[in-house]
């Protein structure tokens, strides 16, 4: 009896302990962020999702062109120009590595989905689309035949070490961005329309 006992409240204790570690590391939620953001705790620190339109090129031509002189420590880097002329640096993370690998990817209009923290002036990439010669806009990866899985840069695939290739897929812009490129959508598509041999951009 006494065996029992002592053994339903270690049970208890252990049960109460392990929720309080639960409990622990989580964040204090708001009851406004509860209704807004139904997501992890993580999401709610990173900034709204935005479309960021443009040329992927190398920071240092780009520079050059603006008639501003740098040194090879740029060399690798790697930044999206704007139609304003902006150059907004990407950051070699998960998504925005694949522009540093592949030279497919650059020097093409792309729309991507991204966010910059406050403060910092790189871009985190977290979706990738490339227009193709006929102006339309195609969801990019890299895609494993075998495991049927996606992969994000050139890398044998984490499943199977098979070779994995470059896929476009074509595919509309996530509704939840608030910003609604179909002029510029019109204007690419127009633009194709017209300067078709302007496939080698
Ligand atoms: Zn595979």
């Amino acid at each position: 009896m006494r065996r029992m006992l002592f053994a339903i409240m270690l049970c208890c204790g252990f049960v109460s302990a392990d929720s309080r570690a639960d409990d622990a590391p989580t964040p204090e939620t708001k009851p406004s962020d509860v209704t807004t953001d139904k997501k992890s705790a993580a999401k709610k620190k990173t900034p709204p999702q935005k479309l960021f339109t443009g040329e992927v090129v190398f920071l240092r031509e780009a520079l050059k062109r603006k008639g501003i002189k740098s040194f090879s420590e740029f060399d690798k880097q790697i930044a999206l120009e704007t139609p304003a002329g902006e150059l907004i640096p990407i950051i070699p993370d998960w998504r925005g590595r694949a522009f540093y690998q592949d030279k497919r990817l650059r020097h093409r209009k792309v729309d991507l989905v991204g966010y910059r923290r406050k403060g910092v002036p790189y871009l985190q990439v977290l979706m990738v689309f490339a227009y193709n010669e006929k102006g339309e806009r195609q969801y990019m990866d890299y895609w494993c035949e075998i495991c049927a899985i996606p992969m994000y840069e050139i890398k044998p695939c984490d499943c199977c070490q098979a070779p994995t290739e470059l896929r476009f897929q074509t595919r509309d812009l996530p509704g939840y961005l608030s910003k609604k490129p179909d002029t510029k959508l019109r204007f690419l598509k127009s633009r194709g329309k017209t300067s078709s041999a302007a496939t080698g951009q």
